[in-house]
C-alpha cells in the first residue's frame, strides 16, 4: 500500500488567509512535511486510500454569486465586489472593518483578528471573492470573517467551481484548504478497484465505490442537502454499507481462522448428561433442549467451538452448561467454568456440587485462598479434577490444566474482549489445539448489537423462561418513605419472606459504597430488632460471603443487605423481595439483573425503586422503562434508544472500531444487508473480500491466512486489539 506524500503543496497565492481557521498555515513552512504527517495520523489518515474515505461533514456553495442585495441572513453565501473603504477601529476591541460593494449594494466585512500584513488585502480597490454567513448588523449587512479571495485586477476573474465545496473534519493545525487538496490529489492519482462484485451492486441498485466517492466529495450544486447531511443519500448508502460490510468480514474471518484450529472432539457417552437430567426435579425446558443440542454438536467437532449462549436472567442459563460439562468429562476432558464475581463462583460451586458431585465427578472449587499452603493444595485438587471453577482470574493464573476441552465463561459480558481472548488461549499454551467455548450472557442485545459484537461467535438463544414463573411486581418510590417501607417489609418477613435491600451504587468510590451499606445494615438490625440482618459487600472475605451467602440461600436470614456484589448471577429461589436504594443511579442492564434475583421462585415477587428527587430526564426515562418492562430484550432495545449503541455495550470493552459513519442504531437494513453478504463474500471472493476488510481497517484487520503452529491453534482475533 503506498503510504502518502506528505508535501501540501503551495496554498494558492490568491487564496489569501486573513480568517481565524487559515491563520497558521503560512508559518511552519520549514517542518511542514512531518507535521502534516503527524497532523494526518492523528485523523487515522496514513494512505492514499484513507484519505479518499475522509468524508466531507458538509458543504458550502461557491458554484455562485450572490448579489449583495439579495444575501440573505444566516445562509452562507458567496458575494463579490470592490474594496470600498477599510478602517482599523478602536472601539472595545481593535477591529477591521471594510467595505465592499457591488452592483446591487454593500456589504461589512468584520476582522477581529488579523495581522498587519493582511490588511493589505483590503485595499481600496481590490476586488475580492467573499465566502460567509451574512447577518444583519448596526451598519446593515455583515460578514465577520468571510473567507476572502483576491481577484486579479487585469485578467478575467477564475471560474466558480462547479461543484459544492466540501468541509472535512480536521484537526489544530490543519488547514481546510490543505486537507481539500490532499484529498482531491488523492482522488485524481490514487487507484480505487472496485470490490463489490457487480452482481450484487446490480442486485441491490448500489453505485461504485469510485462514484460515490466522487459524488460526495464534490457534489453538484443541484444536490439534495438534506440527504447528504442526514447521510441517507444513495451514495452515502454504499460507503456505510461497505464500513459495516468491513467489520462484518474482518468478524467473519476471525471466526473462520479459528474454526480451523482443532479442537478435542468431544462426543460423550451420554451417561453422565442422561444421570443429571433423570435427578433433576423439573424437564428442560424446549429452549434449553433447543441449546443443549446445539452445543452438543458443537463440542462433538474436531474444531473449537466459539458459542455464546444468550438468554434472560433466568431463563436456565447454568443447566444448559452444566449439559456441556457433562459431555466434555464424558469424553474424559476437563472443563473450567469461571464467573466474574466470587460470589457467583462460590454458588456455581455449591450448585455443580449439588449436581454432578453425587454423579462421581470431581469438582475443584479456587476460593483465592491467601494462604500459601492452601493455595497449593486447591492447585494440585484443580489439576486433578473433572470440573473447575472459580473466578477468571483465579483459572488464568492458578491451574495448569492437562486435559482442558471446555471453557464456560458466565456472564461473559462483564468480561471485556481482550480477558475473552485471553481465557481463549489459556488452554492452548498446553497444546496445540484450543478448547471449546461456551460464553453465557444475560445482557440481551438488540438483534443488530448482536449481529456486529456476536458476529465472531455462533449464538444460541434461550428464548423461554422456566413454567410457573410469576412476574416481578415493580414499584417507584420516593426516597422519602423509606419508613413506610420498612414497616411493610417487617410485615413481610414476619410472614416468612426473604428479602433483599441493595445498596446505591456510588460511582468511583468504592469506599463510600461500602460505607452506605454498613450504615444501612446498622440502621436495618435496629429497626428489626427480632431478625439477624445479613450483610455482603466486595470487602468481606471470601469465607465470610460464603456463609453469609449460604445462610441467607438456606432461609436463616430473612433480610440480606447488599452492595452490587449481587447484581449478577445469585439465585436464591426463595428470596422473592428487593428494595433498591437511590434506584436512579442504576443503568438499565443493572436494574434487570438486580429485580432478576427474585422471581425466581413460585411466590409472586416485589421490588421497589426507591429514587430521589430531582430526577435527571434520563433517570426519569430509565426507571420509567424498568417500571414498565419485564423482558430484558425489551428493556433492551429500549436502552439502545436512550443511550446510542457506543456506551450500550462499552466500545472500550467490545474492541470493536467505533464505525465513523454507519450508525448500528439507525441503519439497520445495511447491518442486516451487511451480515447477510459477508459470509458468501468472504466464500466466493475471498480475495476481495480481504481487500475490503483492510481498504477500511487498515491495520486493525486481521486476515485469516493460516499461521504455524501454536500461533495457528489461537489466532489472534479481530478488531482493535
Ligand atoms: P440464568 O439464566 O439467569 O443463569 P439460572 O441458570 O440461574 O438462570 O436459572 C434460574 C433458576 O431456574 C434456577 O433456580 C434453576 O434451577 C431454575 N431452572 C433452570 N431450568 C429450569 C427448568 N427447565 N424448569 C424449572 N426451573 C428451572
Ligand atoms: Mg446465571
Amino acid at each position: 500500500m503506498p503510504r502518502l506524500k506528505t508535501q501540501a503543496g503551495n496554498t494558492s497565492e490568491r487564496e489569501t488567509p486573513l480568517s481565524g481557521e487559515n491563520r497558521r498555515e503560512g508559518k511552519s513552512k520549514g517542518k511542514r512535511g512531518g507535521d502534516l504527517e503527524s497532523k494526518l495520523a492523528r485523523l487515522r489518515l496514513s494512505r492514499p486510500e484513507d484519505l479518499i474515505l475522509h468524508l466531507p461533514l458538509r458543504y458550502e456553495d461557491e458554484t455562485r454569486v450572490t448579489p449583495i442585495a439579495r444575501l440573505s441572513e444566516n445562509a452562507p453565501a458567496l458575494a463579490e465586489g470592490v474594496i470600498l473603504s477599510a478602517d482599523l477601529q478602536q472601539r472595545a476591541r481593535r477591529q477591521m472593518v471594510a467595505r465592499l460593494m457591488d452592483a446591487s449594494g454593500t456589504l461589512i466585512l468584520r476582522f477581529l483578528h488579523f495581522y498587519p500584513s493582511q490588511r493589505e488585502v483590503l485595499t481600496p480597490g481590490r476586488r475580492l471573492r467573499v465566502f460567509g454567513a451574512a447577518r444583519r448588523g448596526f451598519l446593515g449587512m455583515e460578514m465577520v470573517h468571510p473567507r476572502l479571495r483576491v481577484l486579479a485586477e487585469d485578467i478575467p476573474p477564475p471560474p466558480l467551481p462547479e461543484t459544492l465545496t466540501p468541509v472535512y473534519p480536521v484537526t489544530e493545525g490543519l488547514a481546510q484548504t490543505a486537507i481539500q487538496k490532499l484529498i482531491r490529489r488523492a482522488l485524481e492519482s490514487a487507484p480505487l478497484p472496485e470490490t463489490l462484485p457487480e452482481e450484487w451492486r446490480e442486485k441491490e441498485s448500489l453505485p461504485t465505490l469510485a462514484q460515490a466517492v466522487r459524488y460526495l466529495h464534490s457534489p453538484p450544486p443541484d444536490a439534495d442537502q438534506i440527504a447528504l447531511a442526514e447521510r441517507r443519500h444513495p451514495y452515502w448508502q454504499r460507503i456505510k454499507l461497505d464500513e459495516l460490510l468491513a467489520q462484518q468480514i474482518s468478524l467473519r474471518m476471525a471466526y473462520r481462522a479459528r474454526r480451523q484450529s482443532g479442537a478435542p472432539v468431544l462426543r460423550g457417552s451420554g451417561e453422565l448428561t442422561r444421570a443429571l437430567m433423570d435427578a433433576l426435579p423439573f424437564p428442560l425446558t424446549a429452549a434449553q433442549k433447543r441449546c443443549a443440542e446445539e452445543i452438543r454438536q458443537d463440542l462433538a467437532s474436531p474444531h473449537p467451538m466459539q458459542r455464546l449462549l444468550q438468554g434472560d436472567v433466568g431463563s436456565g442459563k447454568t443447566l444448559v452448561a452444566a449439559l456441556a460439562v457433562c459431555q466434555a468429562i464424558e469424553s474424559g476432558a476437563q472443563a473450567a467454568f469461571m464467573a466474574p464475581t466470587e460470589i457467583l463462583a462460590e454458588q456455581h460451586f455449591l450448585k455443580f456440587s449439588d449436581w454432578l458431585a453425587p454423579l462421581g465427578v470431581r469438582i475443584a472449587w479456587l476460593s483465592g485462598s491467601l494462604k500459601a499452603s492452601a493455595k497449593e493444595a486447591e492447585r494440585s485438587a484443580a489439576r486433578e479434577a473433572h470440573l473447575v471453577i472459580g473466578t477468571h482470574a483465579l483459572i488464568q493464573e492458578g491451574v495448569d490444566f492437562t486435559r482442558l476441552g471446555l471453557i464456560v465463561i458466565d456472564e461473559q459480558h462483564r468480561f471485556g474482549v481482550r480477558q475473552r481472548i485471553a481465557l481463549r488461549d489459556k488452554g492452548v499454551s498446553a497444546s496445540v489445539v484450543a478448547p471449546h467455548q461456551l460464553m453465557m450472557s444475560a445482557t440481551p442485545i438488540p438483534r443488530t448489537l448482536a449481529m456486529s459484537y456476536c458476529a465472531d461467535l455462533d449464538v444460541s438463544v434461550l428464548d423461554e423462561m422456566p413454567p410457573g414463573r410469576a412476574p416481578v411486581r415493580t414499584r417507584l418510590l420516593r426516597v422519602e418513605r423509606r419508613e413506610e417501607i420498612l414497616s411493610w417489609l417487617a410485615a413481610q418477613i414476619a410472614g416468612g419472606r426473604q428479602a433483599y435491600w441493595v445498596c446505591p451504587l456510588i460511582e468511583e468510590s468504592e469506599t463510600l459504597e461500602l460505607q452506605t451499606a454498613l450504615d444501612t445494615h446498622v440502621w436495618l438490625s435496629a429497626a428489626l430488632p427480632e431478625y439477624t440482618v445479613g450483610l455482603v459487600h466486595g470487602r468481606l472475605k471470601t469465607a465470610e460471603k460464603q456463609s453469609v451467602m449460604a445462610a441467607f440461600a438456606a432461609g436463616e436470614l430473612p433480610l440480606l443487605v447488599a452492595t452490587t456484589v449481587i447484581e449478577v448471577g445469585v439465585d436464591v429461589p426463595r428470596a422473592s423481595l428487593m428494595v433498591i436504594e437511590h434506584a436512579e443511579r442504576f443503568g438499565l442492564a443493572q436494574l434487570h439483573q438486580l429485580r432478576g434475583r427474585v422471581g425466581r421462585g413460585k411466590d409472586e415477587s416485589v421490588c421497589l425503586l426507591l429514587y430521589a428527587e430531582p430526577l435527571s430526564p434520563t433517570a426519569r426515562a430509565r426507571l420509567k422503562i424498568i417500571y414498565e418492562c419485564a423482558d430484558g430484550f425489551e428493556i433492551a432495545r429500549r436502552d439502545l434508544e436512550l443511550r446510542g449503541p457506543g456506551e450500550f455495550v462499552g466500545s472500550r470493552q467490545s474492541g470493536l472500531p467505533l464505525l465513523r459513519y454507519a450508525s448500528l442504531e439507525k441503519d439497520t437494513d445495511l447491518v442486516e444487508l451487511a451480515h447477510r453478504l459477508a459470509d458468501p463474500f468472504i466464500t466466493r471472493w475471498p480475495e476481495d473480500a480481504a481487500r475490503h476488510a483492510a481498504r477500511w481497517l487498515g491495520d486493525r484487520f486481521f486476515s485469516a491466512e493460516p499461521r504455524s503452529g501454536a500461533e495457528a491453534a489461537a489466532p489472534r482475533l479481530t478488531l482493535g486489539l
